[in-house]
């Protein structure tokens, strides 16, 4: 059996009925800027989030950057964010001309750690910006809590996360602005680059819509230095198509996810854990595993693709040298670097695919014997 870590043309043929029209009426109507297909996923989206306003742009980097931008933060900001997230998330912040302070992860949720937030904060601080990080939103609450006490604003990086949920409330809707990315490997995937800022916020709506276009409203009249940053026309009438499935498709990622969980359940293996307030959608299913790398090789082998999210924390990166920090800065973050595996998951994967790759890592597992598990302080903190 093979076992792709994603399967993007499986979705395809269960919608094409309705993804091909759709995308040909863009052609045929020729509006292919800022079109009309822009103005109706941007409704859809911001009403399916619970928030007043959605703005289309060209990526889930694009989103975080503009955010920043359209709150006037830059050079002598500081934006606090999590240790354990994609380079994106902090490349925002650094381009925007901010310095991204990172906090290492909480053990369990491998989210940022509420309780470690408060030390990061300086009289620079300006924002908040948590991850939702494989699908499973951050804690919000306490994150909010600590933004009020120190007057801060609070911007998800929702990127992994749509239609997640906290204590019933969604995802794009916990902070100040929020930023989605439709790249096709997301739970909500375009087919092409995508993303989304979504906001209760008017004025930031509103320059945002300037920002991601070259600062005009009316042609040829720039109010601000803005970006061409648009959300693409077809790409928006794809992500109408596949909006209303993405509840059931999330509902099918949480079941493997359950069937996963059942079948590795009492190997040396640590599965995710999902916190009360959360309503995880598993964009990523990512366990944890001494002696990663020959799972890896050996669950190759049996045709069963899988990733890694992520191999190196941003602050060990060459790119952010700059920051100044250390190994050992993070230490939840660095050692689950070292253990993380992510397996496939995706709304099409059936139980017997789930049961195959649960099956091939018992097999790996249990050959293996005890001197390979992990120890528990990293396993159950
Ligand atoms: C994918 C992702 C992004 C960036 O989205 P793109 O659409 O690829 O630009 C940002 N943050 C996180 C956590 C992501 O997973």
């Amino acid at each position: 059996m093979e076992i792709p870590f994603v399967d993007l043309k499986s979705q395809y043929r269960q919608i094409k009925d309705e993804v091909d029209p759709a995308v040909l009426a863009v052609m045929q109507r020729g509006d292919f800027i800022l079109g009309g297909a822009v103005a109706e996923f941007e409704r859809t989206f911001a009403e399916y989030c619970g928030v007043k306003y959605c703005v289309g742009v060209d990526s889930g980097y694009s989103a975080l950057e503009m955010i920043i931008r359209a709150y006037d933060i830059g050079p002598g900001d500081e934006v606090i964010t999590a240790a354990n997230t994609f380079i994106a998330t902090t490349l925002a912040i650094s381009n925007a001309g901010a310095v991204p302070v990172l906090v290492d992860c909480d053990p369990a949720t491998y989210n940022i750690d509420a309780s470690k937030i408060e030390a990061a904060i300086t009289s620079r601080t300006r924002a908040i910006m948590p991850v939702h990080l494989y699908g499973q939103v951050a804690d919000m609450d306490a994150i909010s809590a600590i933004a009020r006490k120190h007057n801060l604003l609070v911007f998800e990086d929702a990127a992994q996360a749509s239609g997640a949920r906290y204590k019933g409330r969604m995802a794009g809707s916990l902070g100040d602005a929020a930023a989605f990315s439709f790249y096709p490997g997301k739970n909500l995937g375009a087919y092409g680059d995508g993303g989304a800022v979504t906001t209760d916020n008017a004025d930031i709506a509103e320059k945002l819509r300037l920002l991601r276009n070259i600062g005009q409203k009316v042609k040829y009249f720039h109010e601000v230095k803005g970006y061409n940053h648009r959300l693409d026309t077809m790409q928006a009438a794809v992500l109408s198509v596949k909006l209303p499935y993405l509840d059931v498709w999330n509902t099918s990622r949480r079941r493997a996810a359950a069937t996963y969980a059942d079948l590795l359940a009492g190997l040396p293996i640590v599965t995710p854990q999902t916190a009360d307030y959360a309503d995880h959608i598993f964009h990523l299913y990512v366990v944890r595993v001494a002696d990663r790398e020959s799972l890896m090789d050996y669950l190759k082998e049996k045709g069963i693709a899988t990733g890694l999210h992520y191999p190196i924390p941003i602050h060990l990166q060459p790119a952010y040298a700059e920051l100044g920090y250390e190994r050992g800065d993070f230490p939840i973050t660095e050692a689950y670097a070292e253990t993380i595996l992510s397996l496939p998951i995706f709304a099409e994967l059936d139980d017997e695919k789930v049961a195959y790759v649960a099956g091939a890592i018992r097999d790996f597992l249990t050959s293996r014997g005890e001197a390979e598990s992990l120890p528990v302080a990293v396993a159950v903190a």
